[in-house]
């Protein structure tokens, strides 16, 4: 299948860099969220790190017009009618993207390929929602988008092998390296990441360390390029909660419990980067 448009739904920190990296390629993108002043915050932000590679001399100002050039903003999930192949990129509510996945399946033509940036929701169930389980499959990208490498492709038990190799093929398209994973609560990123998060919370709830020493042990004892605070607060406190919850839901298993101070923060709005304020405070 020749994929000429590709369609993003949420503009956050993900889709948007998506939405990026898709264009980069050459192909035209439709990038939507459920407000104007979403979709505009997603495409700014787009502008600025295209802005920053020109003055680098990464890319020329051309490049960057014909990258913007091809990304169309939407808030209405209709517009993804035009599209040959989507990537839902919404928050982390199982709620919500089953509700997306069913519209998509009314609006999208038959062949058109549905897939999933989720984090740890299961695909089977997500794909369940649709009339197309076979063209369901997880596309998993990391934080931030445009630097990272990897593409972790969830094939659920459903998914075809066209399904998979067409996912596969379009994250090397991305300059991404795939890696498959199969479909059990948290695939394999996070189900290994995100408990040794939440072990870094748990230190900070009993006081073993403050958030400078946690993150200072793993990147000098460990090699880490961050620390897991400051990671978790790249990566937003809601969606490694939600994950969390995903993983104890899905497992059963008290060693997946999400810290009580995780939660706490998220209750008060404390997300990470996103909102100012999670473990540090940004400016
Ligand atoms: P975010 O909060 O930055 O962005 C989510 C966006 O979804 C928001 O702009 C919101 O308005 C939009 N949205 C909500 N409901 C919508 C709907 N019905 N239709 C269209 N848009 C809608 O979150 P994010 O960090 O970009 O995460 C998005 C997804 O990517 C989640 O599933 C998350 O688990 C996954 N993910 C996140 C990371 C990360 O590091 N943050 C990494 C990999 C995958």
């Amino acid at each position: 299948m020749d994929i000429k448009t590709f369609g993003v739904i949420g503009a956050g920190q993900m889709g948007n860099g998506i939405a990026q990296v898709a264009a980069t390629s050459g192909l035209n993108v439709i990038m939507n969220d459920i407000k104007e002043e979403f979709v505009e915050k997603g495409l700014n932000n787009i502008k600025k790190i295209l802005t920053r590679n020109v003055s680098k001399e990464k890319i020329t100002e051309a490049e960057k017009d014909a990258i913007l050039g091809r990304i169309k903003t939407s808030v209405d999930l209709k517009d993804m009618a035009a599209a040959d192949f989507v990537v839902e990129a919404a928050v982390e509510r199982e709620d919500l993207k089953f509700k997306i996945f069913e519209d998509l399946d009314e609006i999208c033509a038959d062949h058109v390929i549905l897939s999933t940036n989720t984090s740890s929701i299961p695909i089977g169930r997500i794909a369940a929602r649709t009339k197309r389980p076979e063209k369901v499959i997880g596309m998993h990208f990391m934080n931030p988008v445009p630097v990272m490498k990897l593409v972790e492709v969830i094939r659920g038990i459903a998914t075809s092998d066209e399904t998979f190799k067409l996912t596969w093929d379009l994250s090397e398209k991305f300059g991404k390296t795939p890696a498959l994973a199969n479909d059990y609560p948290g695939f394999i990123a996070n189900r290994i990441l995100m408990p040794m998060l939440n072990e870094a919370v748990f230190c900070l709830y009993h006081s073993v360390g403050t958030p400078e020493d946690i993150d200072t042990v793993m990147k000098l004892g460990m090699n880490h390029p961050m620390g897991p605070l400051a990671l978790a607060d790249l990566i937003g406190l809601d969606t490694c909660l939600a994950i969390m919850e995903t993983l104890y839901n899905g497992f059963k298993d008290s060693k997946y419990r999400p810290c009580p101070l995780l939660r706490k923060y998220v209750e008060a709005g404390w997300l990470g980067r996103k909102t100012g304020r999670g473990f540090y405070e940004y400016k």
